[in-house]
């Protein structure tokens, strides 16, 4: 495949086509009823699971921002993709030995739940930045909503943020973008989002440019929004249920 090819599968297209506009109908009718005013989150498709076609495809539709959770492959997606100029977003959890290999690719990532692995992307970014001059790396800070520790889908106690925000503050390379969260299995998304915006403004307090809050799926965008989601991960509700296989 290459950046000219003609369109294969036009009954795909349409069908990626019809269900983006009904995201986008969504995203536009949630930030109406909420009465925000300015900018509209940034819908970020997660296209995980579905092949590198797909992601040419939303391109072509004008999607901007993928998401990915899995390094191997959003590493293969972004090289075969390279020329489209996407922004690659890591939505996944990391273990610090790949962040090499995120560093190369990667404009965000959403997941940073521990000192380690804001030390391990330090380093790589900047030695990428020394190689490529690439730009920095905006962070988010993942976030346990769970109240029960042990059951969580994964991010940083709300009492380790100060001290993972004060580390990324400080690293060159990466940049505090603000915080990330998945709402938790079987709770209000209401509630969740609710707790995160406010453990955003007190983020914001002590990093004024921290302001980012992503949070939405495809089943809780329109509480994302109400509760100040500046950043949308959108995967299932654009591509369709995910391929058992990978
Ligand atoms: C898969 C995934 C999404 C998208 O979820 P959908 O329910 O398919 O919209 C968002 N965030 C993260 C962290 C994910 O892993």
């Amino acid at each position: 495949m290459n950046e000219g090819m003609v369109e294969d599968n036009p009954a795909r297209m349409a069908e990626l086509a019809e269900r983006l506009a009904g995201v986008q109908r969504r995203i536009e009718a949630a930030v109406e009823n909420s009465g925000r005013t300015g900018q509209l989150p940034t819908l970020i498709v997660v296209t995980k699971f579905h092949p590198a076609a797909d992601i040419r495809r939303l391109a072509a539709l004008g999607v901007r921002d993928v998401g990915e959770n899995r390094d191997q492959e959003a590493s293969s997606k972004a090289a075969e993709l390279a020329g489209l100029g996407l922004n690659w977003h890591f939505v996944g959890q990391l273990q610090s030995k790949k962040a090499k290999s995120v560093a190369t690719y990667a404009q965000a990532i959403h997941s940073v739940d521990r000192v380690a692995l804001v030390d391990s992307l330090a380093r790589a970014i900047v030695a990428e930045q020394d190689r490529t001059g690439r730009g920095a790396l905006e962070c988010f800070i993942q976030v346990s909503l769970d109240d029960d520790a042990g059951a969580h889908r994964g991010g940083a106690a709300p009492v380790e943020i100060p001290l993972l925000a004060e580390r990324l503050a400080a690293a060159a390379g990466l940049e505090l973008a603000g915080v990330m969260a998945v709402a938790p299995l079987g709770a209000s998304p209401e509630a969740a989002f609710e707790k995160l915006a406010a453990i955003s403004a007190d983020l914001v307090a002590g990093h004024p440019g921290a302001t980012a809050i992503s949070a939405g799926m495809s089943q809780d965008l329109e509480a994302a929004i109400r509760f100040g989601a500046t950043h949308l991960r959108i995967g299932s509700d654009i591509l369709g249920s995910r391929p058992a296989v990978g």
